[in-house]
């Protein structure tokens, strides 16, 4: 096992490492089953739940800790574009770190690019958040780790990350809200982080795209 140089938070796993993990952890799943008094052995809905829920945890729900960064490969910004861009919504679908269910909403990225820097794809950006939504994540830290990674990666002048999120934890659990209930966090890096202007003009676009209608 390895980590990204740019993400910590990752771990590479090797040939034959991921189906070793599968496996354990569907054994530990069975004895929590056991311990619930489940009987997974006889009941024809559960029988195959243990293997069913370790592969859906390495493979999906964990799809951005045991995979690969995505790569941004980038374009030289020819035009010098130097103004703000900003994509969304992006899909977002994680799972909360401190419960384990899911969260699921809409990301907005800003970029302020560098006239002698790169950009990247746009279906770049929605690659990233997935990658970072896929581990047990807190909303907080989720826009933090998407805005450094296209920071480190993409060297903009600056960067905005703003999530908007029903987490289930809430709704179906503890208080049971209304999943008209939504946390909202930005995170600001490089230039963006003290240029007031920008930052509205990033939270005006926010709410233009928030509001606009889908297509097809
Ligand atoms: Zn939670």
């Amino acid at each position: 096992m390895s980590s990204d140089r740019d993400d910590p938070g990752s771990t590479l796993l090797r040939d034959g490492e991921r189906t070793k993990m599968i496996a354990a952890a569907a054994d530990h799943l069975a004895k929590f089953f056991d311990i619930l008094g489940i009987d997974y052995r006889a009941d024809h809905n559960t029988r195959e739940t243990p293997i069913r829920v370790a592969r859906m945890f390495v493979e999906e729900l964990l799809r951005g800790k045991f995979n690969p960064p995505p790569d941004l490969t980038d374009f030289d910004n020819v035009e010098s574009f130097d103004e703000l861009i900003v994509m969304g919504p992006i899909d977002v679908r994680s799972t909360c770190a401190h419960h384990l269910m899911p969260i699921f909403g809409d990301a907005y990225i800003g970029v302020l690019p560098s006239t002698s820097g790169r950009i990247i794809g746009l279906s770049k950006y929605d690659r990233v958040v997935d990658y970072f939504s896929g581990r047990f994540q807190i909303q907080e830290e989720l826009v933090q780790h998407i805005g450094q990674y296209i920071m480190a990666r993409t060297l903009p002048r600056g960067v905005a990350v703003r999530i908007s999120a029903v987490h289930t934890c809430k709704t179906q659990r503890g208080v049971r809200a209304s999943y008209r209930s939504r946390m909202v966090t930005t995170s600001y890096f490089g230039a963006l982080s003290n240029d007031e202007r920008r930052r509205d003009e990033f939270l005006r676009e926010c709410s233009l795209l928030e509001r606009a209608p889908a297509y097809g």
